[in-house]
């Protein structure tokens, strides 16, 4: 057997078989036996020792946890909190936000951030992109270097597009504009290499890591992080930590903690060249696909493939008939994903490593005979 087969054999064994073709782990992966009989262990424990009790029993796991996080994005086991998912973090970092509320991000900026950055009163301009919707580091050099914002924001994989965005190119433009990077990780952590000297990355558990839901991350380097406004009550917490204080799924987060170490121990660098190969190999038995143009490079590094109607096909209403007639689970992603820069639906198709190429085949299959 290959490596990549070993990989994907693994990733399959330690999960329950799925039902049906699962090709949407950009929206929830499929979690392993080990990290849901650690949530639901965590969940009896809690009912025999006391919720609070229990959740200091869990410390080391969750410490382990928040070690793993800082292993793939560069930073250090103390930089790390857990939150509800990206989202969260992003607001909860939106929220102690110490400096000007300005910020640059791309074009193709997922709505929900958009729509944080609006609630938390900031200013955005956009970062120069090319045609995929890939920021141009030198041209951001050039355009912010004036009149810097006080944030770059960089999503580094998106949502509706698995386009990777140059993440240490920005990173050394930011450091020498003296900027502070922010990385929307939603889509890159497990899936792309996401160490990089960002000053604060986020991400969720449930996307390419195969966690629970429910569960996010936030790491902060120390020095944005010391500058972040504590709340009059913090006493000995450091602002970072009490964005981690008040009431948690702790057994999600033992959960998550637990894929983030199977992910660790299967090797990041295999899982992305394996994600990568798959992204290549989707994105090739659907270039034909009658009715779709298809979005991204083929030799994009990613496992994301989306798909854009060019003959009227409603990506919403193949996505339901792709579940109920071929048990085939995608994505249809409105135009809310990224609302400056799609101009119609599409359909999003995420394997992880333990697709084979029949799924593959038999969406290429099906879809020839919806549209
Ligand atoms: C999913 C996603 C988010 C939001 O993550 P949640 O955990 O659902 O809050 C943010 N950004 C991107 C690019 C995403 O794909």
């Amino acid at each position: 057997m290959s490596a990549p087969e070993t990989l994907a054999r693994d990733w399959r064994d330690a999960r329950l078989p799925p039902a049906g073709v699962h090709l949407d782990s950009a929206a929830c992966s499929r979690q392993s036996l080990a990290a849901i009989e650690a949530a639901a262990a965590h969940a009896r424990h809690e009912s025999e020792v006391g919720g609070y009790v229990a959740a200091q029993s869990a410390a080391p796991a969750l410490d382990a946890g928040r070690a793993g996080v800082a292993a793939l994005t560069g930073m250090s086991p103390d930089d790390v909190v857990f939150t509800t998912g990206s989202g969260n973090a992003l607001q909860l970092l939106l929220g102690v936000w110490p400096m000007e509320r300005t910020v640059a991000c791309l074009p193709g900026e997922y709505g929900p951030n958009l729509a944080a950055f609006e609630s938390g009163g900031f200013t955005r301009r956009a970062l120069p992109v090319d045609g995929l919707g890939r920021v141009d580091p030198d041209a951001a050099r050039m355009a912010l270097g004036d009149d810097p914002p006080a944030m770059v924001h960089l999503t580094a994989l998106a949502s509706h597009r698995g386009v990777v965005q140059p993440i240490s190119a920005v990173a050394a433009v930011c450091r020498e504009l003296g900027v502070p990077l922010v990385v929307d990780a939603a889509q890159a952590l497990a899936h792309i290499d996401c160490v990089a000297d960002a000053d604060a990355v986020y991400s969720s558990s449930r996307k390419w890591l195969a966690g629970p839901r429910g569960v996010g991350v936030l790491a902060v380097r120390p020095a944005l992080a010391d500058l972040l406004q504590s709340p009059d009550w913090a006493g000995p917490l450091s602002a970072l930590q009490c964005l981690e204080f008040g009431e948690a799924n702790i057994a999600a987060r033992l959960g998550f903690s637990v894929a983030v170490g199977q992910h660790l121990a299967a090797g990041p660098e295999a899982v992305r060249q394996r994600l990568a190969e798959l992204g290549r190999l989707t994105r090739t038995l659907l270039a034909d696909a009658p009715g779709w143009r298809v979005v991204e490079p083929v030799d994009e590094p990613t496992a994301i493939t989306t798909l854009a109607p060019t003959d009227g096909a409603d990506p919403v209403q193949v996505r339901a008939r792709l579940i109920a007639e071929h048990g085939i689970v995608t994505t249809a992603a409105g135009i809310e994903r990224a609302p400056l820069e799609m101009t119609a639906p599409v359909l999003r198709i995420s394997p992880h490593i333990d697709a084979y190429t029949d799924d593959i085949e038999a969406l290429a299959t099906a879809l020839r005979a919806l549209t």
